[in-house]
C-alpha cells in the first residue's frame, strides 16, 4: 500500500514518485532497491508518467487533426522512444544522429520531421534521401541547399519554413528562440516572398509552416500569439497558392519544477485551437519536455558532508553537472528529496546539495530543507527526465550513468553504465 504523507517530504513530488513507508517509490517500485542493484548515479524513469503525459496532450487536441512529434533532443533513449512510438507518437529530430536513432526505434521516415539551425549538406542529403515528412528549413540558403541536394538525388523534398515571429516566450533567455535577437528561423515578414519564390522549384514541396518560440513556456499568451502568427501566415500563403498540408506549432510547453501549477495541456490546446481552426490545417506539435520531464529522477549518493563556519552545510553527491547540467547551465531549479523513508517528526536542516566537479556552478540546490544527511544516504533530483541524460558528458572522465525504466511493477536497465573502455575505444 502506498501511504502518501506530505509531512514526510519537504516538497511535494510528482504522482509517479511517492514517498512511502518503504522510501521513495517509482510507480510502486522502491527506488532504493534499484539503486542497490544498479548503483548510483542512475536515472530512473516511470513509463506510466510518460503514457499519462502523452495521453493528456493527445486528448487535449482530440477535436482537431494533429500529430505529436516527440522532440528527441529532450531524451532519445531507445526504450523511451519505442514506448512513445507505441503510444502513437511521431518524432522530431535535430541532427542526423537523432534521425537515425528514431529510425532504429522503429519510426518510419514519414513519421519524422527534421529541425535544426545548422544542418550540414550531408545531413540534408540523408533526410531528403529518406523522404522525411518535413525538413523544417531555417533560411533561404538552406532552402537552396535542400533543392540542390534533392536535384542531385532525383527527388523532391517536403519542406516547412521555420519563421521567427519576434515573440517573447517569457521563458529563460537561454531557451527562448522566437525573438529577433535569436538565431532561429527567418523573419516572419520575409516568409511570403520566400514561399512565392520557391513555388516554381520542383524539388521543393513547400508543405508546411513551422514555428517554435522557446522551451519551458508556462504562460498562455506567447503560445496564443505564436499560433495566431502561424495561422495568419498559413492563410496568406494558401491565398498565394502555396499547397500547404500542415502547420507546425513546435514544442515548448513547460512543466512544473517547483510543484506549483503550470499551463496544462488542456489549457494550452484550448488557447491555441481557435487560431489554428481559422487556417484549418492539421497541426504538428513537437513536445519534448512536457512528455518526459516529470517521468524521470536522477538518483545519487552522498559521498561527503562538509560544514563551513557560519553553519553552511554541503552534501556532496556522486552525481554532478556531468549527469544533469540544467542547474549549472540555466540556473534551473529541481526539487531534491531523500530516497529513504524519513522518520516522522524528523526536523529538517538547511543543506546545499552539490556535485563533485571542480566548477563552482556544479550545484544542484542551495538552502534546501532536507532531513539530517550522512555519507551513504541517497537523494533523488526530481523532474530530470528531459534534458538530463541527453546532455550528460564525460568531463573529468566520468562515465555516462545507467538509465532504468520502471513499468508494470518491474524495472529494467535500458542503458547500461558506460565503461572506461567504451570511451577509450575511440582513442589511440
Ligand atoms: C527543443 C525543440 C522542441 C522541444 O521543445 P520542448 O520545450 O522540450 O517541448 C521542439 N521543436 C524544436 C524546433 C525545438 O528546437
Amino acid at each position: 500500500m502506498i501511504i502518501f504523507d506530505s509531512t514526510l517530504l519537504p516538497e511535494s513530488v510528482p504522482e509517479s514518485f511517492l514517498q512511502t513507508s518503504s522510501g521513495l517509490t517509482c510507480d510502486g517500485v522502491p527506488i532504493a532497491g534499484i539503486a542497490d542493484a544498479v548503483g548510483t548515479p542512475v536515472y530512473v524513469y516511470a513509463a506510466g508518467a510518460i503514457r499519462q503525459a502523452y495521453q493528456r496532450l493527445d486528448t487535449a487536441f482530440a477535436g482537431y487533426p494533429h500529430r505529436i512529434h516527440f522532440a528527441l533532443k529532450s531524451n532519445s533513449t531507445l526504450a523511451l522512444l519505442r514506448l512513445l512510438r507505441e503510444l502513437g507518437s511521431c518524432a522530431d529530430a535535430n541532427s542526423v544522429g537523432e534521425l537515425q536513432v528514431a529510425e532504429r526505434a522503429g519510426f518510419t521516415p514519414e513519421q519524422l520531421v527534421f529541425t535544426g539551425v545548422g544542418k550540414t549538406r550531408e545531413e540534408l542529403a540523408y533526410a531528403v534521401g529518406r523522404g522525411v515528412a518535413a525538413i523544417n528549413a531555417e533560411s533561404p540558403g538552406e532552402l537552396d541547399r535542400i533543392a540542390e541536394v534533392a536535384r542531385a538525388l532525383g527527388k523532391a523534398a517536403k519542406v516547412a519554413l521555420r519563421v521567427n515571429p519576434d515573440i517573447d516566450a517569457k521563458s529563460h533567455p537561454k531557451i527562448s528562440t522566437g525573438m529577433k535577437v535569436n538565431k532561429f528561423g527567418v523573419p516572419i515578414e520575409d516568409a511570403p516572398q520566400l514561399y512565392r519564390e520557391r513555388l516554381g522549384t520542383p524539388e521543393l514541396q513547400m508543405v508546411g509552416v513551422h514555428i517554435h518560440i522557446g522551451s519551458q513556456i508556462t504562460s498562455v499568451e506567447p503560445m496564443v500569439r505564436a499560433a495566431t502568427a502561424l495561422s495568419d501566415l498559413a492563410i496568406a500563403l494558401k491565398a498565394d497558392g502555396v499547397p500547404l498540408e500542415h502547420v507546425d506549432l513546435g514544442g515548448g510547453l513547460g512543466v512544473s519544477y517547483d510543484g506549483q501549477p503550470v499551463l496544462s495541456e488542456a489549457d494550452y490546446a484550448e488557447a491555441v485551437l481557435p487560431a489554428l481552426r481559422r487556417c484549418g490545417l492539421p497541426v504538428v506539435l513537437e513536445p519534448g519536455r512536457s512528455l518526459v520531464a516529470a517521468a524521470g529522477v536522477l538518483v545519487a549518493t552522498v559521498v561527503d558532508i562538509k560544514t563551513f563556519p557560519g553553519g553552511r552545510r554541503f552534501a556532496v553527491l556522486d552525481a554532478g553537472m556531468t549527469e544533469l547540467i540544467r542547474p549549472a547551465m540555466y540556473g534551473a531549479f529541481h526539487r531534491i528529496v531523500p530516497v529513504a523513508a524519513v522518520e516522522p517528526g524528523t526536523a529538517d536542516e538547511t543543506w546545499d546539495v552539490v556535485g563533485p566537479i571542480c566548477e563552482s556552478s556544479d550545484v544542484f540546490g542551495r538552502d534546501r530543507a532536507l532531513p539530517p544527511l550522512r555519507v551513504g544516504d541517497r537523494l533523488a533530483i526530481l523532474d530530470a527526465g528531459a534534458y538530463g541524460a541527453v546532455m550528460a558528458s564525460n568531463y573529468n572522465r566520468r562515465l555516462l550513468c545507467p538509465e532504468v525504466l520502471v513499468d508494470a511493477g518491474g524495472w529494467a536497465i535500458i542503458r547500461r553504465r558506460q565503461t572506461l573502455d567504451d570511451i577509450l575505444a575511440l582513442e589511440v
